[in-house]
């Protein structure tokens, strides 16, 4: 039977100490939440705060600050309920006012199905930019996670739609910001949903391959660190690896595996994690005198880093019972980074060598405490420190969204005007009027971040020369003279 979900039991899952005042500010946030959603239920027939509770303890759990966390018990209350964004800054404090607001507008973000790969860029690098503060990407991830645990009770269409978004935005999204394995987790979730057919065909392919490998991988395991004992090094830790479904499909459409199975040597991987590159290369040794390597197999990427600056040594070695097994040897930071992505090379790079230890001792989402150090540094607390999580890049650009959603990314002072040529030139020649967030406006009124833009059109409007002044654009000025017929000729 699943856990109660009260805070009894919520608190259990919290990998550090939380000071009373945390536990206060939580606590508050549950209440709230519990009482606010009320009788609401999912389409899985739970209750509305399930989903809430659930999506505050994957933050919990991933080591986010109490603000995070109280915001992910409230990250639907305003979007569902009467409760407003100026309700949660009174109760709680503008923190969590402000990051519940963002959550509430990246949900307003509509992915149109399958894009252009420049485009799918750009939609991602809009969400981190609207969300201005990377603690409302990681909620987001957080919600869209516990989404995805529970997309079997959505209608079909919704089903694809989620997780074709999930997969072309959510996942790369996560993998930039260092989560490896939560993307792989999305991915693994996705993968049936996207594409039935190949996920059934590869599961049925596979069989129970990955479980037998790992039984296997565990079994030559002792042997393995006994030898590598006998050159007087002890590992950090030797781990079994395997490979996620996604993943594993992705590589076998390339090329040179052209969908055999049987040419895929990492289905599971060993890893062995040392203290030092040296001891990196003795182990080696170790390996390919009591295993012969497979020809070609040998991958050096300690003296040859990949372009990402993913460091380790790959080889793959005929064992016993003649089986075929690829091994990883690293060290301790080569795997952090490996792991924890930009975040560790953040925490390595910043203070040069750490202290042994400390950052594995974290945990598998060190990133985010190192995320907090690393900004600790250059803030000192209070509102400069939260001025720090703000993600400054795109500053001169707004986004602004179409009544149905879409976003449109102008340049700072852009007007309606600029807005309109933007969506479509007929939609910009015929523009008479607009509506701000509901709202008559003229159309010199500069727009702002997130407003919800509305052109209103008439048929027999025509540009006016004084366009040629309110607009921002270059694009907008150039249509508006073809219209006014004073473009300059090219010839
Ligand atoms: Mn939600």
């Amino acid at each position: 039977m699943e856990e109660e979900l009260n805070l009894e039991n919520f608190f259990k899952n919290s990998p550090r100490d939380l000071t009373d005042e945390e536990r206060a500010g939580i606590s508050k946030a549950f209440e709230f939440a519990k009482k606010a959603h009320g009788n609401q239920k999912r389409l899985s027939g739970e209750p509305y705060f399930n989903h809430a509770y659930k999506t505050a303890l994957q933050l919990l759990i991933w080591g986010l600050d109490f603000e995070t966390i109280e915001a992910g018990f409230l990250h639907d209350v305003v979007e569902d309920t009467i409760t407003t964004t100026e309700d949660l800054e009174k109760e709680f404090n503008k923190h969590v006012g402000f990051l519940v607001e963002g959550v509430t507008k990246l949900g307003k973000i509509k992915y149109r199905g399958r894009e252009q790969e420049s485009q799918t860029e750009n939609l991602r690098k809009m969400f981190i930019a609207m969300a201005q503060d990377i603690r409302v990407v990681i909620i987001k991830l957080a919600d869209r996670l516990h989404n995805m645990q529970t997309l079997n009770f959505l209608p079909k269409e919704k089903q694809k739609r989620i997780a074709t978004e999930t997969l072309e935005i959510y996942a790369p999204l996560s993998y930039r910001l260092g989560m490896g394995e939560l993307r792989g987790i999305l991915e693994d979730l996705c993968f049936p949903y996207v594409y039935p057919d190949q996920y059934r065909k590869l599961v049925s392919e596979t069989g129970d391959q990955f479980k037998i490998i790992k039984g296997y991988l565990e079994k030559i395991k002792p042997y393995l660190i006994s030898e590598i004992k006998k050159e007087g090094l002890t590992p950090f830790s030797v781990h079994a690896r395997t490979k996620h479904l996604y993943s594993l499909w992705r590589k076998l459409q390339r090329p040179e595996y052209d969908g055999n199975i049987k040419k895929i040597y990492d289905l599971a991987a060993m890893r062995v994690v040392m203290n030092t590159v040296e001891e990196c290369y003795t182990v080696l040794g170790v390996i390919h005198r009591i295993w012969k390597p497979l020809p070609g197999r040998i991958k050096d990427y300690i003296a040859i880093p990949k372009p990402n600056g993913y460091q380790s040594i790959h080889t793959t070695v005929f064992t016993t019972e003649g089986r075929i097994v690829e091994i990883q040897i690293r060290t301790v930071k080569m795997h952090e980074e490996a792991e924890n992505g930009i975040a560790a090379h953040w925490a390595y790079s910043e203070q040069g060598k750490p202290e042994s230890g400390v950052i594995v001792k974290q945990g598998k989402y060190a990133w985010v405490s190192q995320l907090k150090d690393w900004q600790g540094k250059i803030a000192g607390g209070g509102d400069e420190f939260i001025q720090s999580l703000k993600i400054d890049f795109f500053k001169d650009r707004i986004f602004v969204f179409t009544p149905k959603g879409e976003v449109i990314n102008l340049p700072e002072g852009a007007t309606p005007i600029d807005f309109a040529y933007s969506v479509h030139t007929d939609i910009g020649n015929h523009c008479t009027g607009v509506k701000i967030n509901e709202k008559m406006k003229s159309l010199d009124t500069p727009l702002k971040n997130w407003d919800v833009v509305e052109i209103i059109t008439m048929k027999n409007r025509k540009p006016s020369k004084d366009w040629l002044d309110i607009a921002k654009t270059a694009g907008a000025r150039s249509k508006i003279r073809v219209a006014l017929g004073i473009a300059k000729k090219e010839h």
